[in-house]
């Protein structure tokens, strides 16, 4: 296992324990809000007040802390530059392929048109193993799906943007997420280090709220 697949199964590790607490704390609030006469388990009470209640503490607590700690994290951001590595120049990641993306394209969606404007394809696999071995060898040990590799035709043969004042929001934006994986090389990698503690928690507690949100709302329409 290289280092790489070994900081992902570490981050896995961290997130299932964040995770749990999460759980625990959410079902903590939401017991606090059941009415005095009802009983048994939130999602099998079925009561009306009980739901209202806790889908408003869900939309104007929990996620309205979510969204300042997110927003808490992006203005960390600022802290920290960007040391023109050239790897997210150099290799793109995208679960689409090329046709996919023109697709989702022509369909309205902004970012595949954005990606599509800046990127281009590897020919081959071999071409991108080439800029970053480690991280497509954890691509391989981890992920199942197909993953498609791109770079920017813009990269000079020194590593340098030839339209740097002109690069697009989603240049200017990179990386917009801490729990994306970033190379060591990245002027961001310690800010992400910094913040992937909250970044997890937020992440978790949106996962579990959108689970409560997701089973309260079948529950209505059986
Ligand atoms: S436009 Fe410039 S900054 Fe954006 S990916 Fe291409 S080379 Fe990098
Ligand atoms: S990987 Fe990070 S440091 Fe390197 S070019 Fe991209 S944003 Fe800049």
């Amino acid at each position: 296992m290289n280092d790489l697949s070994a900081n992902l199964n570490g981050l896995r590790k961290k997130y299932r324990e964040i995770f749990k607490k999460s759980a625990e704390e959410i079902a903590k609030r939401i017991d606090e809000l059941r009415p005095a006469n009802v009983d048994g388990d939130f999602l099998d009470a079925g009561n009306s007040e009980w739901n209202r209640a806790v889908l408003k503490m869900f939309d104007e607590e929990i996620a309205r802390d979510i969204y300042i700690k997110w927003q808490e994290i992006l203005a960390y951001r600022k802290m920290f530059k960007c040391n023109n590595c050239a790897t997210c120049c150099n290799l793109a990641c995208s679960e689409f392929s090329p046709e996919q993306l023109k697709l989702k394209a022509q369909n309205g969606d902004r970012f595949a048109n954005q990606f599509l404007s800046v990127f281009i394809p590897y020919e081959s696999k071999s071409e991108a193993q080439k800029v970053y071995p480690e991280y497509i060898k954890m691509l391989d040990e981890n992920k199942e799906d197909e993953v498609y590799f791109y770079h920017c035709p813009k990269l000079s043969d020194c590593k340098l943007c030839t339209d740097y004042e002109n690069r697009p929001q989603i240049c200017r934006d990179f990386p917009d997420n801490p729990l994306s994986i970033l190379p060591e090389s990245c002027g961001f990698y310690e800010w992400k280090q910094e913040v992937e503690p909250v970044a997890l928690l937020c992440h978790s507690m949106m996962e579990i709220i959108e689970f409560y949100k997701e089973k309260l709302c079948t529950s209505s329409q059986d």
